[in-house]
């Protein structure tokens, strides 16, 4: 379980994240939605301490980490290692194939055997569909096969959640399809899941909880059902301009 509670986030003199209280349940997918510039990725990369809020509290299970207090490098890291990140831009080891893009972390980080590591990758790029593009090189592979290879390689890691900051904004629609089947068949398991997205019929299809930020604020934490009833003006004015 992951719990935010109170937590805000200002940069320079402008709010990002206002007096933010929530819930990410672990085993269930939460999506966050909202315009641009609303304080989803700033929400997403606090989660990973990539973004560092001025104050709140953040629990991890039992463990509670006050962001008014400084934060030791080993608690950073270890939040991080919980927390895995797949980023909009793959960030793929070009010099390396795609198996051992998947085993690096396990090898170097979590020092598996490079056997029980890539045992674990050719799994997971099974999973992703990329079983046969394994000797590969990320050049040689299509952007939503980079970014299917990307979320092997989150999974590698074995995190407790993982999350996705906009997976196919880079992606043309065709190749959108294969990365959210994925990412579906992960919420099916029940993985623990943080997607932020501007696509609202996956969000639908995919979320357990949805959140709708706007200026900071969390308007709409609930169920996928309710949102889509559009609760509020303002919710449907969104979906309105959405679609
Ligand atoms: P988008 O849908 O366009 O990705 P977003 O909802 O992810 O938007 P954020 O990136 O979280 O929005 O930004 C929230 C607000 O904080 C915006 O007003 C943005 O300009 C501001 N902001 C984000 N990062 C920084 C930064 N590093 N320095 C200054 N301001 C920032
Ligand atoms: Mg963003």
């Amino acid at each position: 379980m992951i719990k935010f509670e109170h937590v805000n986030k200002t940069f320079a003199d402008h709010p990002a994240l206002v007096d933010i209280t929530t819930e990410f349940k672990a085993h269930e997918t939460t999506v966050i939605v909202g315009p641009s510039g609303s304080g989803k990725s700033t929400l997403l990369r606090s989660l990973n301490l990539l973004e560092r809020p001025e104050n709140g509290q953040y629990h991890f299970n039992d463990q509670i980490i006050d962001f008014a207090q400084p934060l030791s490098s080993k608690t950073i890291l270890n939040l991080r290692r919980k927390t895995g990140m797949v980023f909009q831009d793959y960030n793929l080891f070009p010099h390396l194939t795609v198996v051992k893009n998947v085993m690096e972390g396990p090898v170097q980080v979590l020092k598996q055997s490079p056997a029980d590591a890539k045992a674990t990758a050719m799994t997971l790029l099974d999973k992703v569909g990329l079983a046969d593009k394994a000797d590969a090189y990320p050049s040689q592979l299509s952007g939503g096969q980079q970014q299917r290879v990307a979320i092997a390689r989150s999974l590698a890691m074995n995190p407790e959640y993982i999350l996705l900051d906009e997976p196919t904004s880079a992606l043309d629609p065709e190749l959108e399809a294969g990365v959210l089947r994925v990412l579906l068949e992960l919420a099916q398991e029940k993985d623990s899941m943080i997607i932020v997205t501007h696509n609202m019929e996956f969000a639908r299809a995919v979320a357990d909880k949805i959140l709708f930020v706007e200026a900071g604020q969390i308007l709409f934490d609930g169920t996928p059902a309710e949102f889509f009833k559009q609760p509020t003006k303002r919710i449907a004015d969104f979906l309105a301009a959405m679609t």
